[in-house]
């Protein structure tokens, strides 16, 4: 075990079933985990040193078209509340988080029809003219080639999409009608030929997934070598099938979080949100394995509670972009501090 530890510290790729061995190791033995963290820690700071980057996060819209099982804004869910930004909405919270600092706009949400590319491009291209110096990340789920070329030529620079799981029967169990594990991969195929810096990756501890199906998604993210990597826990949404469902493991997302920093040295790895609001402690910990990235909610106040892809999640304090202060204090304890630049992958 402490064997492929070492390997992984030295840059080798270990394959599934080898990556399957470590994460069950860790996930029973604290001193693997740890051996694992203090090797993820090291290597994330040889890139970037003890700064964190930040990315506003504006969740534009809780419309979605599709029906994944673990998420509160499945298109069957008939409580949720939603909402949609209108352009003025979104470029009152960009200009709100430039104020504040921010050089990372992160446009999320659901797939929503209005969101046609004609309306896309016109904010993408306003963003743009107003802020030439911001790096634009859009996390709308899957698209055409063709739209996302034109977003592209709108100004967008990066691009969120994780594949969830490596596992297409899982794939499937999870989302329903949706067009499977193949279309989510050329998406994200097509969105790095296109030149976006591109980010995959999935939940820990969802209905179905084995430690098995996480060493393959590693394996997978690993060989697709995007720059970009989210990883964290599930948590139950009460009005979906999954709500049921205890909450993914602490443990096993930050040796999947870690395993992620060592096989991508300069990968961008966010400490999510799902991570923060798992632990009161968990945003500190993903840092600590590794992540370099945090993404505040720059949402406007009154949407917030409505863009519940599960409950309870954070968008204050901490997790808010007013709360930046009490970031960086944060970060402060464990020595770490805010990174203000605009945060590009490193080749
Ligand atoms: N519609 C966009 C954005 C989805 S929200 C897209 O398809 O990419 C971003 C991520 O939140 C999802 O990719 C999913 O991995 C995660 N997520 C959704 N529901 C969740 C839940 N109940 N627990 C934890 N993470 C969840």
């Amino acid at each position: 075990m402490l064997e492929f530890v070492e390997r992984l510290s030295r840059g080798e790729k270990l394959n599934a079933p080898e990556l399957g061995q470590l994460l069950k190791g860790a996930a029973h033995d604290s001193n693997v985990l740890k051996l694992l963290r203090h090797y993820a820690v090291r290597t994330a700071q040889e890139q970037f040193g003890l700064g964190v980057y930040i990315r506003g996060l504006i969740e534009v819209s809780s419309y979605c078209r599709c029906d994944c099982m673990y998420c509160g804004l499945r298109r069957s869910n008939r409580t949720a509340e939603r909402y949609r930004l209108t352009a003025d909405e979104i470029m009152l919270s960009a200009e709100e988080g430039y104020k504040l600092g921010f050089r990372t706009f992160v446009l999320q949400g659901g797939e929503d029809g209005t969101h046609t590319d004609e309306w896309l491009v016109s904010v993408i291209s306003k963003l743009r003219t107003l802020y030439p110096d911001v790096a634009i990340t859009l996390s709308l789920g899957e698209r055409s080639e063709e739209s996302y070329r034109r977003l592209k030529e709108a100004g967008a620079n990066r691009y969120l999409l994780r594949h969830e799981t490596a596992n297409s029967e899982l794939y499937n169990s999870l989302h329903p009608s949706s067009r499977g594990l193949e279309h989510r991969l050329d998406c994200l195929r097509s969105l790095k030929k296109l030149g976006y810096q591109v980010g995959m990756g999935m939940m820990i501890g969802v209905r179905g997934q084995t430690i098995d199906d996480i060493a393959k998604d590693l394996e997978l993210i690993a060989k697709m070598d995007c720059q970009m990597v989210g990883i964290g826990p599930f948590l139950p949404h009460k009005a979906t099938p999954l709500g049921e469902e205890p909450a993914g493991s602490l443990e096993l997302t930050l040796a999947a979080v870690a395993i992620a920093r060592l096989l991508l040295p300069h990968a961008l790895i966010p400490s999510t949100t799902a991570l923060a609001t798992l632990s009161p402690t968990g945003r500190l910990e993903g840092i600590l394995s590794g992540a370099n990235v945090v993404m505040p909610n720059l949402s406007p106040s009154d949407v917030r509670a409505k863009y519940a892809i599960y409950e309870n999640k954070a968008s204050w304090g901490k997790e808010a972009a007013e709360g930046l202060e009490a970031l960086e204090k944060e970060l402060n304890t464990i020595g770490y501090h805010i990174d203000w630049s605009r945060g590009d992958y490193i080749y």
